[in-house]
């Protein structure tokens, strides 16, 4: 399998990503693969370059990783970058770094097989998440608004608090709409994260669900494949698809 991505945040040079190795995770897939591997236009060799600014913490040599660095972005997430070509850092531990800069050349060092490189993003706890949205622009690490919201959403609705959305948090969801909790202190984090995520609309964040939010939740629900009733509850998918639980 090798297939083109059009990516938004480069990591390689000359902005030709082919993946040939997805990232899976054990709940959809037997075998694990903390994230992505990509190869230059026709397999090629290219170097690597930073998805973002942030600062170098990790550029040393693993037995399995091979040379790697690890850039440290907003929120404490990291970018890891693996296999590269011995002796080929353009970085060290300490460097404040701009997007874009070169970190390093694609290689085959460490556990590969044949040169690639292996792109990961690990969250504030070090554990792996899917890569694919920051490549292609769907989350960044600067405006981190998924998860700013979801811890606050927890918190409102005392569900455990970790800015990770799971069955517990969508099973303290309530119902929320112009008729039905109304002023819950919902709505405000509803309003604040629709307008993040692309809908003005949605007016002004005061806490209030009144006509210009159910008309944001509609478009919302339209752009989502929800039925299309303004009011979101757990049953009607609105909840999953703002949660990214669908
Ligand atoms: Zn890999």
């Amino acid at each position: 399998m090798r297939k083109r991505i059009d990516v938004k945040n480069n990591v390689l040079l000359h902005k030709e990503h082919y993946v040939t190795s997805d990232y899976k995770t054990r709940n959809t897939n037997r075998k694990n693969h903390n994230g992505i591997d990509m190869v230059g236009k026709n397999s090629s060799l290219d170097d690597i370059i930073a998805i973002d600014n942030g600062k170098v913490i990790k550029a040393k040599c693993h037995e399995l990783m091979g040379y790697y660095v690890e850039i440290q972005h907003q929120n404490n997430y990291i970018s890891r970058y693996q296999h590269l070509k011995k002796d080929s850092f353009k970085v060290k531990v300490g460097d404040n770094i701009n997007k874009g800069d070169i970190v390093g050349s694609m290689g085959n060092t460490g556990n590969s097989f044949g040169a690639h490189l292996h792109f990961a993003i690990l969250n504030d706890k070090r554990v792996a998440v899917d890569p694919l949205p920051y490549l292609l622009g769907y989350t960044n690490f600067e405006n981190d608004y998924f998860h700013k919201f979801v811890r606050n959403i927890q918190r409102v609705f005392n569900a455990k608090v970790d800015g990770y959305p799971g069955k517990e948090t969508l099973s303290k969801t309530i119902t929320i709409s112009s008729t039905t909790n109304r002023r819950h202190k919902a709505v405000k984090y509803i309003q604040e994260y629709l307008k993040e995520i692309g809908y003005p609309s949605v007016g002004n964040v005061d806490g209030v669900a009144g006509p210009k939010f159910t008309k944001a939740v509609k478009q919302f629900q339209k752009d989502h494949n929800c039925m299309v009733d303004g009011v979101i509850t757990k049953g009607n998918k609105t909840w999953k698809k703002l949660l990214r639980l669908l």
